[in-house]
């Protein structure tokens, strides 16, 4: 550990300089404070006194940049749902195999429970370069202290230089605890993930303020950096079954696998008839609908397509659809193969839900409108006319 004065907040004040008990602080040319390290004891008194704040231990800044080197490979935790490998995992995947072409370094997928031969090919040819298995049974057990023990004994053998889980029940907890035991920065809830070359640091970008911007955070200090993603957020790779990949199964310390907290049941939230989630088509109103009757439209279409009707949140705020409809940063997060977007903006807190759709059609007046950035086609017209003659034409392809 060390001190120093940050300049930038020091008043030349003095205060330090005559409250050091062994005189280590002296006023310079320029009065400011310098500090003698020789002579400095740590005691911490001018860090209290100082009324700026200028005056801080260093130890943190310095350890991290001691150990950066020692940490290498990117890790992401996989997890289970309805009894297979959730689709967060390979969409983590395949991020992870894309920041690690700037890194160059490998994409360790870690298993906690036993997998099978079959779950470990899916995730090789999802992107993974090696795969950690942790057989014990008792991890297939949603216990959060018991899974953050073994992530815990890995993390200190393997030395990621990031981890990377799903931003649900079981990443989020999971994460937040090993943070804290490695006292590190945590950003959860990312939509959007980078490396900055060459400091190595992952960028790390969400929505912040209520949504009203968006802030790209980084772990500058400390190490290992981690993020959790919302599934659907990102993009899974094509999987390659001719990949090769490092396959390691391991046992964690029987004690970790003990715990106050006994595990009696999972009881699943009775899903909403609205399966936004699995859509592969999704026809999505916003305000430029102007009223409830008017959603019958987007309903047919939505109908004709096979699809599923979602919304912006200004229906749902009017009462003019349900909750479980919206699609954004307080609704759902969606990735269909279609989403066509009627009568809506695409303000950011709108395109953090649907922007990993693989093909987005916007119908919208505006040409200006921000959804058509992000858009693979526009329609630029009055949806009153152009989604009619849609379901005409294909109600005429039915016939
Ligand atoms: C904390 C927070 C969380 C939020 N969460 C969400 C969220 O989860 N989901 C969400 O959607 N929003 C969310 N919002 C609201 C978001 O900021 C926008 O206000 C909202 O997305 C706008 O909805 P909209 O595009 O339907 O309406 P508007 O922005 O009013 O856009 C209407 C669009 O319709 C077009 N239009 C109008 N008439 C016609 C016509 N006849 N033909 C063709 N086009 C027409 C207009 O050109 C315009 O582009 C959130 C906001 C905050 C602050
Ligand atoms: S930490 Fe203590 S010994 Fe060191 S400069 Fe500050 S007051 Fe003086
Ligand atoms: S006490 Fe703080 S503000 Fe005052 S001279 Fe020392 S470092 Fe600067």
């Amino acid at each position: 550990m060390s001190i120093k004065v940050v300049i930038d907040r020091c008043v030349s004040c003095g205060v330090c300089v005559k409250e050091c008990p062994v005189a280590a602080i002296a006023m310079n040319e320029e009065n400011l404070p310098e500090i003698n390290l020789d002579k400095c004891t740590l005691c911490g008194i001018c860090i209290d006194k100082c009324p700026t704040g200028a005056i801080v231990r260093t130890h943190q800044a310095q350890k991290a940049q001691e150990d950066y080197d020692q940490y290498r490979g990117i890790m992401v935790v996989a997890e289970r749902e309805d009894g297979e490998i959730a689709r967060v995992t390979y969409e983590l995947l395949g991020k992870a195999t894309r920041l690690s072409t700037h890194l160059k370094q490998p994409v360790t997928a870690v298993h906690l429970g036993p997998a099978t031969d079959q779950e470990v090919r899916e995730l090789i040819a999802s992107g993974a370069d090696r795969v950690i298995i942790v057989e014990n049974e008792e991890l297939n057990i949603p216990l959060v202290g018991v899974r953050a023990r073994a992530l815990h004994d890995l993390v200190v053998d393997e030395l990621p230089e990031i981890i990377l889980a799903g931003s649900t029940s079981q990443g989020r907890p999971l994460l937040s605890k090993l943070a804290v035991k490695f006292q590190t920065g945590l950003t959860a809830d990312c939509t959007g993930l980078d490396v900055e070359m060459p400091d190595r640091h992952l960028l790390q970008t969400r929505p912040a303020w209520g949504g009203s911007i968006m802030a790209t955070i980084l772990t500058a200090h400390n190490r290992p950096q981690m993020a959790t993603v919302r599934p659907r957020v990102m993009r899974r790779l094509k999987p390659d079954y001719n990949r090769k990949g490092e396959v390691i199964r391991i046992k964690t310390r029987p004690e970790n696998v003990e715990d106050p907290v006994k595990f009696i049941e999972l009881i699943k939230e009775s899903t909403s008839k609205v399966r936004l989630d699995n859509a592969d088509i999704i026809v999505s109103g916003g305000r430029g609908i102007k009223s409830p009757d008017n959603f019958t439209l987007i309903e047919k279409l939505a109908n004709l397509l096979n699809g599923a009707v979602g919304s912006s949140r200004p229906p749902v705020d009017d009462g003019w659809i349900d909750h479980a409809h919206q699609v954004g940063q307080t609704g759902r997060t969606v990735a269909p193969k279609l989403y066509v977007a009627v009568g809506i903006s695409g303000a950011i807190q709108h395109l953090v839900g649907m922007q990993s759709s693989e093909c987005i059609v916007a119908i919208n007046k505006d040409q200006e409108a921000p959804i058509l950035k992000v858009a693979d086609y526009a329609i630029i017209g009055d949806l009153f006319k152009v989604v009619p003659e849609m379901i005409k034409a294909l109600e005429k392809r039915q016939q």
